[in-house]
């Protein structure tokens, strides 16, 4: 190694303006994992993160020269992530792939300018491979034998072995990490996976689909040492689990930890749990995002949601009693007609739901739901795969009809946020012009 520099990118989420950075831009949590075990094993570690760096990567690359390049990102940031790695390797770094997209798609990356890719949540690996481990001995890695690739068994991440991440990148950005009007925010994972098997989601089948929680007296610790009054806990369904749940309650309220609070949950669970909600309430629980997914059965019962309309309908009444901010999470499927965009709509109204979010039907590369419509995709550009494109072309709608369907749906919805006085802080005549022009000019 020609230094013991390690530069850990995560890359921008796109370069177009209609991307929602300055609303939600989320803390790079697992490279601050990386950072922390690099920062322990003697590597002089350095973050760039594209979401809030004004130094471009280049330069940065430049000025560092860095032996290891390790790179993240979803599928929407493919195409930059595999530039950042081809600059890398130019500079003589070697270069390393990681993160959600990864894990499913690891062949994506098959390049000559990338070296190795990981395909697990565990950072052990990467702690492994450059203490210089023989490459056959490293579990959920990805290398190159004699110029060949050679694919690792992944193996599921223990939760409780991840070091507590190092959050200075963080802090020194904290005037852009935000969830909405919670600026900063900070993450906290507490569970990788999820323990349902809703048929559109990537998340229960990452992790090589096992759920691993981390002891909750661990988290409550760690969120108590966070210099920041947000916490969004990342989880992809924190609210399970009545227990643990009522134990982190008890944690929080006997240390006297007075923050605010963002998770996951599912509707069936809240409308299970009115008085759980109360004292999450209790303890500062600010918002809660629910994938409602729907406003009629027969989706929910097709995603395999185990869960029902009277749940959805239920979950917005305990949450809006408790005086929690419920984000309503809604799939506009690819079999819509203008009626069931309508049909969002009504129940967004009918039932009091002040936040709302939309997202189009998006088959996750390397998933059942791509394959069943591989002869319908219409773009094979990952950056579309971003929830606000359509990806594969609608049943019963022409891909222009459904955009101005989608759109006028969007504009209801910010039309009804403004009216309602939220999210002041975004320029809502941006984001009505840009979903107006999209109308009829379809593509985000
Ligand atoms: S409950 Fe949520 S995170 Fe879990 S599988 Fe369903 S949609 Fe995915």
């Amino acid at each position: 190694m020609k230094n013991k520099r390690a530069l850990l990118v995560h890359p921008e989420i796109s370069r177009t303006k209609y991307n929602f950075a300055g609303i939600i831009d989320n803390e790079p949590l697992e490279l601050e994992y990386i950072y922390a075990m690099l920062k322990d094993m003697g590597w002089e570690p350095y973050i760039w993160d594209g979401q809030v760096e004004k130094q471009p990567f280049r330069s940065r690359l430049a000025e560092l020269s860095p032996a290891v390049v390790y790179i993240c990102g979803r599928t929407r940031q493919e195409g930059f992530m595999k530039e950042y790695a081809k600059a890398a390797k130019e500079s003589g770094a070697e270069t390393m792939i990681g993160g959600l997209h990864a894990q499913r798609c690891y062949s994506r990356f098959f390049t000559d300018y990338i070296d190795v890719v990981f395909t697990g949540f565990d950072v052990a690996p990467i702690r492994d491979h450059l203490r210089g481990d023989p490459s056959e001995s490293i579990s959920s890695m990805c290398w190159k034998k004699d110029g060949k690739w050679t694919v690792n068994k992944a193996v599921p991440a223990e939760i409780n072995d991840l070091p507590r991440p190092d959050r200075n990148y963080f802090y020194q950005h904290s005037d852009r990490y935000r969830y909405l009007e919670l600026l900063p925010a900070a993450h906290v994972r507490t569970s990788y996976c999820c323990p349902y098997k809703c048929s559109f989601c990537l998340r229960n089948i990452l992790n090589c689909g096992r759920y691993s929680v981390r002891d909750i007296a661990d988290v409550v610790d760690e969120i108590q040492g966070i210099e920041c009054e947000n916490i969004y806990i990342i989880d992809d369904d924190f609210l399970f689990g009545e227990e643990r749940l009522r134990e982190f309650i008890r944690l929080i309220r006997s240390k006297n930890i007075r923050k605010r609070f963002v998770c996951y949950g599912r509707a069936d669970f809240i409308a299970a749990h009115p008085d759980l909600m109360q004292e999450l309430k209790s303890i500062g629980f600010y918002y809660i995002l629910v994938g409602l997914e729907a406003a009629d059965e027969r989706y929910l019962e097709s995603y395999n949601k185990r869960s029902d309309m009277e749940a959805n309908v239920k979950a917005v009444s305990v949450l809006n009693e408790a005086g929690i901010n419920i984000m309503g999470m809604f799939i506009v499927d690819l079999d819509f007609t203008g009626k069931d965009f309508r049909r969002i709509w009504r129940w967004v109204k009918r039932y009091g739901l002040k936040h709302a979010a939309v997202s189009i039907f998006t088959p996750e590369m390397n998933s059942t739901a791509i394959r069943s419509c591989r002869d319908r995709l219409i773009t094979r550009d990952p950056a579309h795969w971003d929830y606000l494109h359509v990806v594969a072309r609608p049943e019963k709608l022409s891909v222009r009809g459904y955009y101005f369907y989608y759109h006028i749906l969007l504009i209801r919805l910010f039309l009804r946020a403004w009216r309602q006085g939220i999210y002041d802080f975004i320029d809502y005549g941006f984001f009505i012009k840009s979903f107006i022009n999209n109308m009829f000019r379809f593509g985000g």
